[in-house]
């Protein structure tokens, strides 16, 4: 018998002599019949069996098994025990389930991964007994898709690829100073102006343009068949609609909503623009407040991200309307008003029965009452807002943005954001630091990977720069191991991405 290599590892695995092998005329008893039929597809097309799922245990021979457990801490956990003639899945929730027909896929011999069938192959897995659930509740994973665009189909692969690695939550940046992507019924000019920029630059803002025009959006359409697709398969959709920064391409729509109300066109370089939404203006928030609007109303998620990163000040202090507003509100300066625009925005969220979520610079100029903050410049924002008593997801760009070179030798390694990550560094990520308060650390709900994509042209590049370092992601995030030997990470990888192949996937290979 060979080792069993799971990603993520579960909490708790024993051996047992016994093997399970999957028959021909296997059945599928299930108390939750639509749960039966989703690990039935999920078996069928390498397999070929069409194996029928009863609600009526009629003798549990080569059967699978779905039983209702009790609710438990989690619930995400499940349990599993595979030998002899049975499967035995239990959990006490839906996702629970997910994520245990995730840990079938992986314990069956890999072709069980193609999507087409596979002949001559002995459907057997090993003996085992797991009892199995996530430390965090929170374990993401983020797409830029305003630098550049990606099909639905792409989507739709990434959830994929998100559940088969126990993640749950798929954060998704959708508005960019260099385009929007969202579709806004009222504001129709978002994506067909804002959605488009005249060319790109080349390289790391050279001051040469490629010269063709760019851009793409997702109707609310797509969007709702992404939402649906996520949720089928256990994962919650975090929309991110950026502001008060990374708004130019909204203001090349409307210009009105920027502070000097003329002269923005997208963005066709990188970095981070002065321009930015006028916090003086009313109409600024009855925009905000529409678009969040039809957001709400695609996402059910209960967490809307709202960015609030990297918005500099140099606008509002030539601003007539910020400065009356400063005033009127009787703040001390431009870092309040971000503090006043953030706040104005969570009472909104809050009164429509949402959570806020922005970047850590929403802690400037004092905290929104109930934001939850992503912790992105290092871990120190996240350790002042967990000690202050706020909920904090820990997304450290020193060891989660998987848009950083993968090798210390850059020039092995395709054009990249000139800052290093290597997959040795992203295992040691922790995700609870040392220096938040014991009794403050229920407030760390978890953490994720971040991709940013101005050098990543196509989602071939966007999976290459992902595996396999999302994969060491998701396997801290889901059992926080005290210990990180990452010689044995290596092994496990080495005898796992194999299954990245089976999947159709362009990861990086490990270093030899
Ligand atoms: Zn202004």
């Amino acid at each position: 018998m060979t080792d069993i290599t799971l990603f993520p590892q579960p909490a708790r695995l024993e051996r047992s002599g016994e093997t399970f092998s999957l028959p021909p005329d296997a059945r599928i008893i299930a108390h939750d019949r639509a749960l039966g039929e989703i690990l039935a597809n999920y078996l069928r097309p390498a397999t070929g069996f069409a194996l029928p799922v009863d609600a009526a245990n009629n003798g549990e021979t080569n059967a699978i098994i779905l039983e209702a457990a009790t609710a438990g801490d989690s619930p995400e956990a499940y349990s599993l025990v595979a030998g002899g003639t049975t499967l035995r899945l239990r959990a006490a929730d839906r996702r629970g389930f997910l994520h245990a027909f995730q840990t079938v896929r992986q314990l069956l011999p890999r072709q069980i991964l193609s999507r087409e069938v596979v002949t001559g192959v002995d459907w057997t897995m090993p003996g085992v007994a797991i009892d199995d659930e996530p430390a965090f509740g929170w374990r993401g994973m983020h797409l830029d898709v305003g630098r550049h665009f990606f099909p639905l189909d792409f989507i739709k692969k990434f959830i994929d690829l998100l559940a088969f690695y126990k993640l749950n939550t798929f954060h998704w940046h959708l508005t960019e100073d260099q385009g929007w992507r969202i579709e806004i019924k009222k504001y129709p000019l978002l994506t067909e102006i804002g959605g488009y920029r005249a060319e790109t630059v080349i390289g790391h803002n050279s001051d040469e343009y490629d010269g063709q025009p760019y851009g793409g959006f997702y109707t609310q359409g797509e969007i709702r068949e992404a939402v649906a697709y996520a949720a089928e398969r256990g994962i919650t959709i975090v929309p991110e609609i950026e502001m008060p920064g990374h708004a130019v391409a909204a203001l090349a729509a409307y210009p009105h909503l920027g502070c000097r109300g003329e002269g923005y066109q997208v963005r066709t370089k990188w970095g981070i623009a002065e321009d930015i939404f006028c916090a003086g203006k009313d109409e600024v928030f009855d925009f905000l407040e529409d678009v969040l609007d039809e957001t709400l109303g695609l996402f059910p998620s209960e967490y809307i991200h709202i960015g609030g990163d990297e918005a500099p000040k140099a606008r509002w202090e030539q601003c007539l309307a910020c400065q009356a507003r400063i005033q009127a509100e009787g703040l001390a300066d431009e870092h309040e008003l971000q503090s006043w625009f953030i706040r104005r925005i969570e009472n909104w969220l809050n009164a429509g029965g949402r959570r806020l979520v922005g970047w850590d610079e929403i802690l400037e100029g004092g905290l929104a009452p109930n934001a939850t903050v992503m912790s992105w410049r290092g871990s120190e924002g996240g350790i002042a807002a967990a000690n202050a008593g706020h909920d904090v997801v820990m997304t450290p760009n020193t060891y989660c943005y998987l848009d950083y070179y993968q090798s210390l030798d850059r020039d092995s390694e395709p054009l990249a954001i000139p800052s290093d990550l290597p997959l040795q560094q992203v295992w040691d990520y922790v995700v609870i630091p040392p220096q938040i308060d014991k009794e403050k650390r229920h407030h760390i709900l978890g953490g994720q990977g971040n991709i940013w994509t101005e050098y990543m042209p196509n989602s071939d590049h966007v999976e290459y720069m992902m595996f396999p370092r999302a994969i060491a992601i998701a396997d801290v995030l889901w059992h926080h191991p005290q210990e990180r030997d990452y010689a044995a990470l290596v092994e496990r990888l080495r005898a796992h991405l194999p299954s990245l192949d089976a999947l159709g996937v362009n990861y990086r290979a490990l270093d030899s």
